[in-house]
């Protein structure tokens, strides 16, 4: 193996330690208590988990948690007051939709509804305005990106005047992902599915984010030696040997771009931690944004 493992499990611990200091200082302050609302329509388990881990972290960091669950007939006003009344609620710090809802909800009139000093997601169209353009800053950042970039400097890699490619476009990883990339002076190349021989560009990349969702696609003769490589997929793959009967991979072969690479995130436990990490610290910012 030539690669460095990045270890996304240490370093969200250490990302989480932060938060939980600044928040035990905040309450030795006298101040209030960051706390963090979710919100949940329908009865996908997926969703559900994923909502109850990031209420569980709120625990363990000593700040504060609401679940808000609407049924999946749900109408979109339903949807819209809640999100409304927690804008207006004062113990509230940051609310966080939990996509996709169902078919039924205009998933873009909601997000554009979260107030932008409890945008813990980063996804309302002011915070991702701004993320677009240059000199202007966002009030949060999408966690997953940011998790992504936080990977990367933590290791020591080099962002500034690096080739990077980026496999994906979505809203909430490929595209944020790219403007904060573009933002610390990276070429960017964006792929998606209709480039035309992708390998091509995923060999120019000193630094390659993949965020494609398709099992094991990228290659180990795609990877340029010495590569960094953040692996953001999440895939399922059939093991026998697992309980389960399935393990969970990413975007890239491990196996063989561990041969060829610089630095490598494993799956699942490179990026995945980061993106609670990031939003427990994007919890602790609204709560000081919101003492001013
Ligand atoms: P998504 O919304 O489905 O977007 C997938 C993107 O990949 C799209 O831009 C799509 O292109 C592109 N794509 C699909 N097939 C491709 C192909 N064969 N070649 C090149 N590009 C292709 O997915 P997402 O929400 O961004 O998630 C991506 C992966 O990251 C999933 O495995 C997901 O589970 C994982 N994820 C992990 C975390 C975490 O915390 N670790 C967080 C979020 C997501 P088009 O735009 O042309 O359709």
């Amino acid at each position: 193996m030539t690669a460095k493992l990045i270890d996304g499990k240490v370093i969200a611990q250490e990302v989480r330690d932060g938060v939980a200091a600044a928040v035990a200082k905040r309450a030795a302050a006298g101040k209030s208590k960051p706390t963090l609302a979710t919100v949940l329509v329908g009865d996908r388990p997926d969703s559900a988990a994923y909502v109850a881990s990031k209420g569980k972290a709120c625990q363990e960091l000593g700040m504060g948690s609401i679940s808000e669950h609407l049924p999946t007939n749900a109408t979109q006003e339903q949807v819209e007051s809640l999100v409304k009344r927690l804008n207006a609620d004062p113990t509230i710090s940051g609310i966080l939709v939990q996509l996709p809802m169902p078919s039924h909800i205009d998933e873009e009139r909601v997000l554009q509804l979260v107030s932008i000093e409890k945008d813990v997601d980063g996804f309302s169209p002011i915070n991702i305005g701004r993320l677009a353009q240059k000199g202007r800053e966002p009030l949060f950042v999408p966690c997953t990106p940011n998790g992504c970039i936080y990977l990367l400097d933590k290791m020591g890699i080099q962002i500034e005047g690096a080739n990077a490619v980026m496999l994906g476009r979505s809203n909430i990883v490929g595209m944020p992902a790219s403007l904060l990339l573009v933002s610390r002076n990276a070429t960017v190349t964006i792929c998606h599915s209709r480039t035309k021989n992708l390998s091509d560009f995923v060999r120019q990349a000193d630094i390659l984010i993949a965020a494609i969702g398709k099992t094991e696609m990228v290659r180990g003769d795609w990877i340029k030696p010495g590569a960094a490589i953040i692996d953001v997929g999440m895939n399922s793959k059939p093991d026998a040997t697992k309980k389960s009967g399935y393990r969970l991979v990413g975007d890239v072969n491990f196996d063989e771009a561990k041969e060829v690479a610089g630095f490598i995130t494993p799956v699942p436990v490179g990026v995945g931690p980061m993106t609670i990490a990031m939003l427990m610290k994007n919890t602790f910012r609204a709560a000081e944004i919101q003492d001013k």
